[in-house]
């Protein structure tokens, strides 16, 4: 962060805009967002960033910069909220967490061994399928398959960058 009386600079000539002057925003959303936000000094400043967006429409919009007590108290208030977010996923996860120890008996825990399969479906499945019974010795053959396929998937995901496993990482069964 820069010295305390400015609260951004120009993202186009780089002059401080200080806390509580006015400044211009570009009218087109993808420019307001947070992360990527663009601040401009002026309008000319404004006008240099257009050949670099295309945009189809947009305008300059006149805005006041936020005083420095209002600025604090704004982030203080983004950090609390941020917070309390996080507490709020924590605890949802425990509750989903619980209601899948409840749903599967066998699942639970994250050792290497954890059963992975639904063992009542399995079974049905293949009793609709061939009227054979099967044997429980199947479930953690089949569990190691998947934790097989779901680590190949995992850096398939992570070569292309992401952080999300997507159906195309799964290699179909040839
Ligand atoms: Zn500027
Ligand atoms: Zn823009």
């Amino acid at each position: 962060m820069a010295t305390p009386d400015q609260w951004k600079i120009c993202s186009n000539c780089k002059k401080p805009i200080p806390f509580g002057s006015a400044y211009y925003q570009c009218s087109v959303s993808t420019c307001q967002r947070s992360r990527t936000a663009l601040y401009f000094c002026s309008v000319p400043c404004w006008d240099a960033h257009l050949p670099m967006m295309r945009h189809r429409e947009a305008w300059a919009e006149s805005v006041t910069a936020p005083t420095r007590v209002d600025w604090e108290r704004q982030q203080a208030e983004e950090a609390e909220g941020a917070a309390a977010k996080v507490e709020e996923r924590t605890v949802n996860d425990e509750t989903a967490k619980t209601n899948e120890t409840e749903a599967h008996a066998h699942a639970g825990g994250e050792s290497a061994n954890e059963v992975l399969v639904v063992v009542s479906k399995l079974k049905a499945y293949i009793k609709a399928k061939s009227g054979m019974n099967t044997s429980d010795g199947i479930v953690p053959v089949l569990s190691d398959y998947l934790r097989r396929i779901a680590d190949q998937a995992i850096e398939n995901a992570k070569s292309d960058g992401r952080k999300t496993v997507l159906d195309r990482d799964v290699r179909p069964l040839s």
